[in-house]
């Protein structure tokens, strides 16, 4: 189980794809992708190997300069197309990557069903798609909206998000998964561990528990759960790692 994210300069899927290639020692049932297109979001997504997900890619144009990956290791519904991540709400508007577990889906699933909501998936990581779909559609921007969401759900999580009325950013956040962001000439990418970053830098903030952080390909910023902004240090990792 790992997640890569990328905004920047350049392509986001080669980038995507090393990094989970590099995070297949954590495990993983299912991968998936969700690059920003034009506009749109494309998701592929494939129960079992890597392989199994490259070759489905050859049939679409993944070429945007935004964009999440997931390998998954099912803890809630079975390992299958529709429940490997990234997971999107109905409209195809919001995207979103999560490692780790969604203790209190099951209330959640309940309270979004009663609204309407409908589910394409068993999985727990679900709810954040559409409970982050519910509160963006009230009315503030993305980070707000994520900002409501962590105050709802419980459990651990690594999550990474993308929508396409905000194109230019990815939002981050963590809670008992690690995370790591790392600084490119090109712009932010951010992955489980480290491997999955060296190949394209050295320079690494870390993200700690209940911390958010909002990554455009020139810039960052850093949340804590009050939403205060957080001052953080770039760390050099040794060359010998
Ligand atoms: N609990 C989530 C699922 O089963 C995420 C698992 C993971 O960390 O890969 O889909």
């Amino acid at each position: 189980c790992g997640i890569t994210a990328y905004v920047g300069k350049g392509q986001a899927l080669p980038f995507l794809m090393q990094g989970l290639s590099k995070l297949e020692y954590r495990g993983y049932d299912s991968a998936g992708v969700t690059v920003l297109n034009n506009g749109k979001l494309t998701t592929v997504k494939q129960k079992g190997r890597l392989a199994n997900l490259e070759e489905a890619l050859k049939a679409y144009d993944m070429t945007g300069h935004v964009g999440i990956g997931h390998t998954r290791w099912a803890t809630h519904g079975v390992p299958s197309n529709l429940n490997s991540h990234p997971h999107t709400n109905s409209d195809n508007t919001l995207a979103i990557v999560h490692n780790g577990i969604i203790e209190n889906y099951r209330e959640l699933k309940e309270i979004l069903l009663e609204k309407g909501y409908t589910f394409a998936s068993d999985t727990d990581s679900e709810v954040v798609v559409q409970c982050l779909d519910y509160f963006y559609k009230q009315g503030g921007d993305l980070l707000d909206a994520v900002h409501k969401v962590l105050n709802c759900i419980d459990g651990s999580y690594a999550l990474s998000i993308i929508a396409t009325k905000e194109p230019d950013k990815i939002i981050v956040a963590r809670k008992d998964s690690p995370l790591v962001i790392g600084k490119t000439d090109e712009g932010y990418v951010a992955a489980s561990d480290t491997p999955a970053l060296l190949a394209y830098t050295k320079d690494v903030y870390y993200l700690n528990d209940n911390e958010m952080a909002v990554l455009t390909k020139d810039s960052i910023h850093f949340y804590n759960r009050r939403n205060e902004e957080l001052h953080k240090e770039l760390t050099r990792i040794p060359y010998d790692l």
